[in-house]
């Protein structure tokens, strides 16, 4: 549990803190139990102080982005997460067609800026569910595109609140993997190169993308997106439906009848549901194809 002296100093900063935050209204699986303290932090200095009283009080944190590549544990959350809003979520134009964007704000967000100013290079993100940190973290893509094709810097804050620069060819971007993976490092922000285009274009290619994904994708029903990384040689949705699981049941969790690479919430799923369809699912694609499955949906929380 927290200690509650910490949680007091967290008070005194900006940021909006609540304590044991129900997780399911911070994630698009809306599963997980809660953090023992959840905070919205508002600028910079203040988070740094709270990184620095987490390192203080010796409780780890977590940054949480939209909360829409996550599977939280039904015990919930040991510590602080930390959400980045206020002036996190600034957009500016830049010279030179680059948009600066802090990484609270939603891709969404990112997207329609860049639309709005005729730049093109961003259609694909279109529908991608998440912040621009959590973009960044993921290296998210769809249709062809992936977040390094855009990106040319990377602002963020190391474990110890210094600020520091990282360029494009030093992000190690890859299949769902950046330089951020599996480190302390918080992303602030992140500038993207685009390129003028007719803004009747841009919204046209928008619109032929949300198309499909609404086609093909479960958008309605509470999921993290695929579950699976795609693996080499082949596709995981392909490979589940081939396998017969596509519908198939585990507690409250299941494979959308829709996309068998999703997972979907829709009877009231607990964490514990879901990792129990991801070991069913990996077991039977083992046996009766021979490939091993690895999660892109990343499991948080207390074991
Ligand atoms: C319906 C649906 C469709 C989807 N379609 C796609 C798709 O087409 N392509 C795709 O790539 N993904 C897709 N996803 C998955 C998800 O939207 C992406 O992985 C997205 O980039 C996650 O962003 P997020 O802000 O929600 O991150 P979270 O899920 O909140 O976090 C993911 C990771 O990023 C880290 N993180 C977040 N912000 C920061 C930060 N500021 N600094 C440091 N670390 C940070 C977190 O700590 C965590 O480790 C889909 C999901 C859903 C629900």
């Amino acid at each position: 549990m927290t200690d509650n002296k910490l949680i007091e100093l967290i008070k005194k900063e900006n940021a909006e803190i609540c304590t044991n935050e129900s997780m399911k209204n911070h994630t698009s699986f809306r599963i997980g139990g809660n953090a023992d303290c959840f905070c919205e932090v508002k600028d910079v200095a203040s988070l740094r102080n709270i990184i620095r009283l987490c390192r203080e009080f010796d409780t780890p944190y977590f940054i949480l982005g939209l909360g829409s590549n996550l599977l939280v544990s039904d015990k919930g959350i040991d510590g602080v997460v930390i959400k980045l809003g206020g002036e996190f979520n600034e957009i500016t134009l830049s010279e030179g067609n680059t948009v600066r964007c802090g990484a609270g704000s939603t891709l969404a967000r990112l997207c329609n800026f860049a639309r709005n100013m005729s730049l093109g290079g961003l259609e694909f993100a279109w529908g991608i569910p998440g912040s621009v940190g959590g973009a960044v973290y993921m290296n998210a893509g769809a249709y062809d595109g992936e977040i390094k094709d855009t990106v040319c810097s990377v602002d963020y804050m190391d474990k110890n609140g210094s600020i520091k620069r990282c360029k494009k060819e030093d992000l190690d971007f890859s299949y769902r993997h950046s330089a951020f993976t599996d480190t302390d490092n918080i992303i602030i922000s992140a500038t993207f190169r685009l390129v003028p285009k007719p803004q009747h274009e841009i919204s046209e290619r928008m619109q032929e993308l949300m198309e499909r994904r609404k086609t093909k994708q479960p958008i309605n029903h509470p999921s993290a997106g695929s579950v699976f990384k795609r693996p080499e040689g082949y596709y995981a949705a392909a490979l589940i439906e081939e396998c017969g699981l596509k519908g198939y049941e585990y507690g409250g969790a299941q494979v959308s009848p829709k996309h068998s690479g999703f997972i979907v919430n829709d009877n009231g799923a607990s964490a514990e549901d879901v990792l129990g369809l991801i070991e069913h699912i990996k077991k039977v694609v083992k046996e009766q194809k021979d490939v091993d499955l690895s999660c892109e949906v990343k499991f948080i929380g207390r074991v």
